[in-house]
């Protein structure tokens, strides 16, 4: 029984070895790119993929902006050219000894490594990357140099790569593991967003609920809120996925840090491994394994596939928020069949201008549209009012709050855009039943005039 024992144990992500390769990394003390011990970062990570049984390991050194800087590169290969990414970053903020931002992920990244070189056939040829210059912001000279240096470097073999997924600040006990889907700017086309497609949130959220370990969509109390946030909102955070999207690869990161737990010693000198926790390392540690067992078998989908919406574990796809924006419209559009006139007009025109959201923006319109439009053509009591305000207010609510913790810098819609779902959104508030056939559907005590 004890070889049983200890092949299960071999077989499974160990929390407490994830947290040695964290304090190991922070005890370099803050090692961002271009510095001697980002070096020694670099070197450590290497050393501990081999030690862990990988036979494939190469540093990667790039130069960008006059910069240097070194990615490890593991490769477990399998037959066929397809590939996956699987990453994380050594190098660490100005200030930041970084056990968290990265050092957490890159643990979690040599732990997947230790358990993956176990694997007898292997679906699909697996890359694990630990990124140098995630955080190149700090020196002024552009984003995630090291993941960027590493999509250019592969040239033509980039049309293999199936999915790229990053963990990120890691290992936080009061955390909870989310994956951040977050809107990028396109490079490609200006005012145009790019964000992981859906298949991949579907693949995602199926590979770490078999690991037993599901994950939520950007927040687990506000998941359906980040949604339409993070599409209308223009969200400063990222990870390396952003390297991968804006070339055009389906990416997508994780991490137990949300908008509503975020990591109090984030890109600070107190971001230190006493911080952390070998249990939580170990729980995105197994919903990660479990992920990189779905991009392992997973068929390969679109780059593009930007309209969905996570909701009870599933994703749901653009035709059916669309169906479901135009179905969410025939209450209304019927009332004002029925009573003629100006409140048909006014109906119309209301459904044209939700059309044009629906289209151009279909998860902001829905989070917008969708309980006026159901709720108000039944009732309007002053609390299907207030309920009806809800989403439209708690949409404001969480962009302002985010604007002041200076995570938001502007919004994706644009300003006819924005003046089109204000229109939609008072016109399905507009009262008609004056100009159709009266007929009151709530009881007002005398007296009162005003509701
Ligand atoms: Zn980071």
């Amino acid at each position: 029984m004890p070889a049983l024992l200890g092949l299960l144990l071999a077989a499974s992500i160990d929390g407490e070895a994830a947290l040695r390769h964290a304090s190991a990394l922070a005890a370099l003390g803050p090692h961002p790119w271009g510095s001697p011990r980002n070096q020694a970062a670099a070197a450590y990570v290497a050393a501990q993929l081999r030690e862990a049984g990988l036979d494939d390991v190469e540093l990667q050194a790039f130069e960008r902006n006059g910069i240097r800087g070194t990615n490890v590169i593991a490769t477990l290969r399998a037959p066929g050219d397809d590939f996956v990414v699987i990453g994380a970053h050594h190098d660490t903020a100005p200030e930041a000894p970084g056990a968290y931002d990265d050092g957490g992920g890159v643990g979690i990244l040599i732990e997947l490594g230790r358990i993956l070189a176990r694997d007898e056939r292997r679906p699909r040829t697996i890359v694990l990357a630990s990124f140098d210059g995630e955080e190149a912001w700090s020196t002024g000279k552009g984003t995630t140099a090291g993941s960027r240096a590493y999509v250019e470097r592969l040239g033509s073999r980039a049309r293999s790569l199936v999915a790229a997924f990053a963990i990120e600040m890691s290992g936080w006990k009061r955390g909870t593991p989310v994956l951040h889907p977050i809107a990028y700017p396109d490079p490609r086309e200006s005012g145009r967003a790019v964000i992981a497609p859906a298949w991949l949130v579907r693949a995602a959220l199926e590979g770490s609920r078999e690991a037993g370990v599901p994950l939520g969509v950007g927040d687990p109390w506000l998941s359906w809120l980040y949604q339409p946030a993070v599409r209308t909102f223009r969200v400063r955070l990222y990870g390396d996925d952003l390297s991968f999207l804006q070339a055009g690869h389906p990416a997508l990161f994780a991490s137990d840090s949300s908008f509503s737990a975020f990591y109090p010693d984030y890109h600070k000198p107190s971001d230190t491994a006493d911080q952390l926790d070998a249990a939580a390392l170990e729980r995105m540690g197994r919903g990660v394994l479990g992920i990189a067992r779905a991009l392992e078998r997973v068929p390969r989908g679109a780059s593009e596939e930007p309209n969905w919406f996570g909701a009870f574990d599933r994703v749901i796809g653009w035709p059916w928020l669309v169906g479901l924006g135009a179905a969410s419209l025939l209450p209304g559009l019927w009332r004002g069949w029925r009573a003629g006139g100006l409140a048909l007009a006014v109906r119309v025109l209301q459904a044209m201008l939700a059309g044009v959201l629906l289209w151009l923006h279909p998860v902001p319109a829905l989070w917008l549209l969708l309980v006026p439009h159901l709720l108000l053509s039944w009732r309007r009591s002053w609390w299907a009012v207030l309920l009806a305000l809800a989403p439209a207010a708690s949409l404001l609510a969480i962009g302002a709050s985010a604007w002041w913790r200076q995570a938001v810098n502007g919004v994706w819609l644009a300003p006819w855009e924005i003046a089109v779902a204000a229109l939609a959104l008072a016109l399905s508030f507009l009262d008609l039943r004056g100009s159709g056939g009266r007929k009151a559907t709530s009881r007002k005590p005398p007296g009162r005039k005003r509701r």
